[in-house]
């Protein structure tokens, strides 16, 4: 109308009529992209499998062949320790398979107690030190001025933190520096692992926790695995009623993963109470 014009009830109606379904459309076809891309992650991710499965036995096979021709003891001894070494490789990866499917459907039960979180950082750098020295990285803690408690599942835990730093060591160059730190709030304990390494583009920022999700492969990014790593650590961080997230200013910018756990308050002289 060039003219104003004055809406009658009805005019009103189709427009909300209107809208409502645009808006439904617009909602379902966003809806569908968001499936057709996860659909692809998906089948990204078996090709992969497919591909990081049969890798380990090439040598496996080769290996079995030369114990097979030549029963030289010393020859047997070495190849026998190539397929200890695929199979371990191999049984890692079903692993972490059936660890991410059991945590992701809710089907993990934590053994929860009161934890200092600075024990927590020693054992999982215990576990990542072989590949922290391999690759060159000095590794700097700084711990909370005061005691740290949160209510978990060791094990758990030392996982979550675990993988963040194992992350840090493969996706920085050798010689990187990789930091860890421990705040206190008044309701949460924060531990954030920072890395001066290869960073996240933009893109991947937002979905680097969803299952299946990596970055684009090159020849240097070699040390990925299968992209469950982070969809673990949500999981498991969330099951803690805590959260997880991440910075990085793009590429070459280096990352920071912040791990949240809600906060135990030791009254004086009583048990620890969850805040
Ligand atoms: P994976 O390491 O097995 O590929 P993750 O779930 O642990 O799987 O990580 C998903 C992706 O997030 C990685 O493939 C990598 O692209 C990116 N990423 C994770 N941690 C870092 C980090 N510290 N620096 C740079 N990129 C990272």
């Amino acid at each position: 109308h060039r003219d104003p014009y004055r809406w009658s009830t009805e005019d009103i109606h189709l427009a909300a009529e209107m809208a409502e379904r645009t808006w439904a459309t617009v909602e379902n076809a966003r809806a569908q992209v968001e499936l057709r891309e996860a659909n692809q992650r998906k089948d990204e991710f078996l090709a992969m499998l497919a591909h990081e499965l049969r890798n380990p036995l090439a040598p496996i096979s080769a290996a079995a062949e030369v114990m097979q021709s030549n029963p030289d003891p010393e020859l047997v001894q070495r190849t026998s320790q190539v397929i200890g070494r695929q199979v371990r490789h191999m049984t890692g990866l079903v692993d972490d398979l059936l660890d991410v499917s059991r945590v992701t459907r809710g089907l993990v039960k934590l053994n929860k107690r009161p934890l200092e979180i600075r024990e927590i950082i020693d054992h999982a750098v215990e576990q990542v030190r072989p590949l922290l020295e391999a690759r060159g990285h000095r590794l700097l803690l700084e711990p909370a001025l005061q005691a740290a408690l949160v209510s978990g599942d060791e094990n758990r835990l030392v996982q979550v933190i675990a993988n963040l730093l194992n992350n840090a060591a493969k996706y920085t160059p050798h010689g990187g520096e990789i930091r860890v730190m421990t705040e206190l709030r008044d309701h949460d304990v924060l531990v954030s692992v920072h890395d001066n390494g290869i960073g996240i583009p933009p893109e991947l920022q937002p979905r680097v926790f969803d299952l299946f999700s990596q970055a684009e492969r090159t020849s240097d990014r070699a040390q990925g695995g299968l992209g469950l790593g982070l969809a673990l650590v949500r999981s498991l961080a969330e099951l803690h009623g805590g959260a997880v997230s991440c910075y990085s200013e793009g590429p070459d910018k280096g990352s920071r993963f912040i791990v949240r756990l809600p906060r135990l308050v030791q009254p004086a002289g009583g048990p620890a109470d969850e805040q």
